[in-house]
């Protein structure tokens, strides 16, 4: 089994990498600028499994000469793409009226149309085989919204119609697609917040701790082995929406 992962190099994606490695499948680590992260993390995955198990490939998802040269990539290390999680994404926190058309343009390449190139690359090898997964992660923000983050949540709104649409294209293909809803979880993208602000947020969850990349790795693991399971978006926030 291969995956391929965007946005790897760190937070989410790089547990996901690591949970995937470590349940034996074959992982394409993709960044975009963090290399020395990615390597390291390949070279950590490689050695615990004691074989070439990943490898990392610099794409930005946005590009659709990127993401083809990125398929094209997994292919020839690892063959077809099993499992693809549309993990690489960006955030931003502002008013909608400070937001600018470049800032909602760079949120939509990469949060929404990266998920739409990323999907198209790996869609004739699936269909072709009859099978594939492909994993997509939103937030909860698409779900309930978050204000200061209009074109944010927007976006991730937008990545639970796209799962929700294509689970129904696609199932006769015999390919699910999911989507998790990560709540807040620890990692370089929640750094923005001030201590104060992570408080609060800990304070609004039920479970009374920020999430941690291993909480939405092992969902992702239970996903892609999920045989009945398409169409959904699994929320996984610790009970803050
Ligand atoms: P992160 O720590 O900021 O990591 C983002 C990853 O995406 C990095 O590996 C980054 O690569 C990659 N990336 C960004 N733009 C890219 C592009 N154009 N092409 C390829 N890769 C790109 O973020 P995270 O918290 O792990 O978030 C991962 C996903 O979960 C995102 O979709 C995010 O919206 C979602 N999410 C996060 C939270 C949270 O609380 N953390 C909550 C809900 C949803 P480089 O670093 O190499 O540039």
């Amino acid at each position: 089994m291969t995956a391929i992962i965007t946005g790897a190099s760190r937070g989410i994606g790089a547990a996901i990498a690591e949970t995937f490695a470590e349940n034996d499948i074959n992982v394409i680590i993709n960044f975009l600028s963090h290399e020395w992260e990615a390597k390291a993390l390949r070279d950590k995955l490689n050695t615990k499994a004691g074989k070439n198990i990943a490898e990392i490939c610099k794409s930005d998802v946005s590009n659709p000469e990127d993401v083809l040269r990125l398929k094209n990539f997994c292919n020839e290390i690892f063959g077809e793409c099993d499992i693809l999680i549309n993990n690489a994404g960006i955030s931003l926190q502002k008013l909608i009226t400070q937001t600018t058309t470049d800032e909602w343009d760079r949120l939509f390449d990469v949060n929404v149309k990266g998920v739409y190139l990323m999907t198209n690359a790996v869609l004739p090898e699936m269909i072709n085989r009859k099978s594939g997964v492909i994993i997509n992660i939103s937030s909860v923000w698409g779900i309930s919204g978050a204000s200061c983050e209009v074109a944010y949540s927007a976006s991730k709104a937008s990545v639970i119609g796209f799962t929700k649409a294509l689970s129904r294209e696609l199932g006769p293909s015999g390919i699910r697609v999911n989507c998790i809803a990560p709540g807040v979880i620890d990692t370089p993208m929640t750094q923005v917040h001030s201590p104060e602000t992570l408080a609060d947020l800990c304070g609004e969850t039920p479970l009374c701790r920020i999430g941690k990349p291993f909480d939405i790795a092992e969902a992702a693991l239970y996903l892609a082995k999920a045989d009945f399971m398409t169409g959904q978006v699994l929320t996984v926030d610790g009970g803050i929406i």
